[in-house]
């Protein structure tokens, strides 16, 4: 079932658009499902959960850690995370790189903005971050890699589309005003199992499904 799940997913992704299989609240037995399948790159939402799934997971698991970060949790995932798509504030940006730096690694990170209509979404408002980017720049133990966000939860598909592809003009504007010379920054993290296929549409280079492949 979540062989087949996982193959419907990955036949309707055109190739240059990558799958993390978000595998909060799901038993091992069933991440190792999705591992045999070959896939590799799994997302949580709780630094616990994310801890404890790496000590049991096998060790070339790539974790993305998709939820809100608080500061004082970094020091838990930093030694082992492959991308932080969750950075909403420059303090919290800090912290990883302070923690980066205390593991001799650069971590890969996205920065996440409200796109939403909801209040409750988390994320920089697209007003005003433009102001800190070059200080997050500076920061040698993090590389900004590109952008995350989620869309409100409406039956509205133009307004999904709207909003996915207001990330898209974000990520277009940082990638022309400070990210020329960083062939990294070129992700673009949007769309869950409801909207996936319209966050395609938007320009998403990275989708986060969970519900589609487990249920
Ligand atoms: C849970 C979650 C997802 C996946 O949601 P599904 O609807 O289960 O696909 C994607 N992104 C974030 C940030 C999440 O918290």
């Amino acid at each position: 079932m979540i062989k087949d799940n996982l193959n419907q997913i990955k036949a309707s992704l055109p190739n240059d658009v990558e799958l993390i299989v978000v595998s909060k609240f799901r038993p091992l037995e069933q991440l190792m499902e999705v591992y045999e399948t070959g896939h590799r790159q799994f997302a949580e939402n709780r630094v616990q959960e994310l801890t404890t799934k790496y000590e049991s997971m096998p060790k070339d698991v790539l974790w993305h850690m998709i939820g809100h970060l608080q500061s004082n949790k970094v020091k838990y995932i930093a030694p082992f995370i492959h991308l932080i798509h969750s950075v909403d504030s420059f303090e919290l940006a800090t912290e990883i790189n302070k923690q980066a730096l205390k593991n001799n690694r650069i971590i890969p990170v996205l920065l996440q903005f409200h796109i939403a209509q909801e209040e409750t979404k988390s994320g920089f408002s697209t007003d005003g971050f433009q102001t800190i980017i070059p200080d997050l720049i500076k920061l040698e133990g993090i590389e900004i890699q590109g952008v995350m966000g989620m869309a409100s939860l409406t039956d509205n598909q133009e307004q999904v589309f709207q909003e996915f592809t207001h990330l898209k003009s974000i990520f277009n504007s940082l990638k022309n005003s400070y990210f020329q010379n960083h062939p990294n920054f070129k992700i673009i993290s949007m769309g869950m199992s409801g909207d996936y296929l319209i966050a395609v549409k938007a320009g998403s280079t990275m989708v986060r499904v969970g519900s589609l492949v487990f249920e």
